[in-house]
């Protein structure tokens, strides 16, 4: 199958909701990552996406819609607090895992009775989906264990003979999944940080719970290697004197014949001296908007260990340092 990567025109739209409503697959943008889409209530073409990602089918998909009534489409009850998460953060990156409508195939939820969903804010996500007509469950469009894509060209290359169409809408606003977040436990429970920091979500649904990653099957994505590119990837905790002990990292392992680099915002960079650095931007919001492109770009240039530097938890910083254990697979220095 040839792929072809199509610019966002009405008539490309066109096409590529055909394609959904026809059973196809197609990648698109969000302001997250890319995700790779299928026609929600078509378990067939669910199917598909698991067998193109190489994705565990255990794992569930998030379904997209394009209002509050896509929402109770696939929803059984929309809870009071939904709605209330849904007027404060939707569209946006927050997805919502709720108990599913019986006409949400099981391919779908992984087998669970509850769905994932969520209302993109991108423009181009929301047309495909309007000009549809159907809920578009969709991962990430990345192949499974890789990290998530967040321009075109990163569909291309993990996805090429085995999709049709990817929509290029450029690189993706946010660059990191979205927060999910479970609304049918006693209190609501972050199964996944992600682009929504916990502290907005936490001034509308006042107090939360998140998830311990014990190996439960509460958010079944988690459990699974993410985020790797081919390089060994190296992740330092956040201290004072961190940029000492990256150097120090880096001399070894140059010295022992590897070719790192260090992934550091540009404010640091002359601390590292004429050491080869990726910078990935000023603030963490830049950090997330490049940290999977630039894993990517480690790999382009053949570097064979990424040591990244490491954040302050909090705000957007959580969720840069929940992808940055599971890239380094936990390997933190
Ligand atoms: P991805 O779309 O690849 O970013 O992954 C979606 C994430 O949402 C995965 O970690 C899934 O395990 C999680 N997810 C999707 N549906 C559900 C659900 N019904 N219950 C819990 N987690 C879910
Ligand atoms: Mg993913």
């Amino acid at each position: 199958m040839d792929t072809k990567i199509l610019p966002i025109t009405s008539e490309n739209i066109k096409l590529c909701a055909d394609a959904i409503k026809n059973g196809e697959l197609v990648a698109f943008p969000t302001e997250t990552v890319y995700g790779l889409g299928a026609n929600a209530l078509d378990e067939t073409a669910a199917s598909k996406i698991y067998a193109a990602k190489g994705r565990p089918s255990d794992n569930p998909l998030i379904v997209h819609v394009a209002s509050i009534n896509g929402v109770s489409a696939v929803v059984e009850k929309i809870p009071p607090l939904a709605l209330k998460l849904a007027a404060a953060f939707m569209p946006g990156p927050l997805t919502l895992v709720m108990k599913k409508k019986p006409c949400v195939p099981s391919a779908v939820t992984g087998g669970l009775d509850t769905v994932a969903v969520r209302i993109p804010k991108s423009s181009a996500a929301l047309s495909l989906i309007k000009a549809s007509g159907v809920p578009i469950c969709a991962p990430s469009a990345n192949l499974s264990g890789r990290p998530s894509p967040t321009t075109a060209r990163h569909v291309y290359n993990d996805l090429y003979g085995k999709i049709p169409y990817i929509l290029d809408g450029g690189s993706c606003k946010i660059g990191i999944e979205s927060t999910v977040l479970d609304l049918t436990s006693d209190k609501p429970r972050i199964l996944r940080p992600g682009g929504l920091p916990p502290e907005k979500l936490r001034e509308v649904a006042g107090e939360l719970e998140t998830a311990k990653e014990d190996g439960v099957a509460l958010c079944p994505g988690m459990k699974y290697k993410h985020y790797a590119p081919k390089a060994e990837v190296l992740f330092s905790a956040y201290y004072d004197s961190m940029s000492q002990s990256i150097c120090d990292w880096y001399d070894k392992l140059s010295q022992s014949g590897k070719k790192p680099v260090i992934m550091c915002l540009s404010g640091n960079a002359e601390k590292y001296g004429d050491r080869a650095t990726l910078k990935v931007g000023k603030t963490y919001d830049d950090y997330a908007h490049n940290l999977f492109a630039d894993l990517r770009l480690a790999d382009d240039r053949c570097y064979n260990v990424v040591i990244a530097e490491g954040v302050e938890d909090g705000g957007i910083g959580s969720s840069l340092i929940n992808r940055l254990i599971k890239s380094s697979g936990g390997r933190i220095i």
